[in-house]
């Protein structure tokens, strides 16, 4: 198995909306996958829609209120991938986190993949059609995706699977890998956005279900408690370089 993260865009914004008790703005890592395990690829979210790079699109201005975002050539997901040696049309997989613009915004340069969402994210997305929690635009309609309810693992042997983590969101779900050298490495999605949201159980002030996202925050915390390697949402200090940096950092198990 091989797996590569790196950032589809970057996000300024107020801490304050991101985390309980902290004031102050940051810049926000927006990670997305890529996953090749055996001969197939899957990706893991998806990052901003390459409108992002226009301040002046729909997108933009849709988000702009709150974030601030960045998409610097050769960052878009497509953009992504080629660096990585991948074309789009060779993505077998395309798993999101949940349906927010920064996660399922680069979902349309996949179309041929297969797209697995949990039912109740995609049902929740659909249903917001005056956008207030997702831009409606980023909502690929005509799509028919692979539509999930709980727990799926994607190979069938359990290398790759996905789980449900709602709270953030009505349908979010996180990703769990089964590296080559046992180990596991958790792709958190916004299930916890930050290292000090989890220490701290401070999740953000607008969850969607609070409660819930707690009860996720101790999921986690038992699957860190065991080994687990945890990737949290949009964590800087786990994407330490910006957007001047290309870059696309190799998680565990790299192809000697
Ligand atoms: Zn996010």
């Amino acid at each position: 198995m091989r797996v590569r993260g790196f950032c589809c865009g970057w996000l300024e914004g107020d801490v304050a909306d991101l985390i309980e008790g902290e004031q102050g703005r940051a810049r926000l890592p927006v990670p997305a996958y890529l996953i090749e395990h055996a001969g197939a690829t899957v990706v893991f979210d998806s990052g901003l829609h390459p409108d992002f790079r226009d301040r002046q699109s729909a997108r933009y201005l849709a988000v702009a209120p709150a974030f601030d975002a960045l998409l610097p050539e050769g960052t878009h997901l497509a953009e992504r991938l080629e660096a990585c040696g991948v074309d789009v049309a060779d993505v077998d997989v395309l798993a999101l986190s949940h349906l927010h613009f920064d996660h399922g915004g680069g979902s349309r340069l996949l179309a041929a993949s297969e797209l697995m969402v949990q039912r109740a994210e995609w049902l929740a997305a659909l249903a917001d059609v005056d956008g207030e929690n997702y831009l409606p635009a980023d909502v690929d309609r005509d799509r028919f995706p692979h539509l999930l309810d709980g727990e799926y693992d994607v190979f069938g042997d359990g290398r790759v699977t996905l789980f449900p983590t709602p709270g953030h969101t009505a349908g979010h779900q996180s990703l769990i890998l089964r590296t080559d050298d046992g180990g596991e490495l958790v792709l958190c999605g916004d299930a916890c956005y930050f290292q000090r949201s989890l220490r701290r159980l401070a999740p953000p002030p607008h969850a969607f279900d609070r409660t819930t996202q707690l009860e996720g925050f101790h999921q986690l915390g038992e699957l860190e408690s065991s080994g687990a390697r945890l990737i949290f949402g949009h964590d800087p200090e786990q994407w330490p370089t910006g957007p001047d940096d290309d870059f696309i950092v190799e998680l565990s198990s790299p192809v000697p």
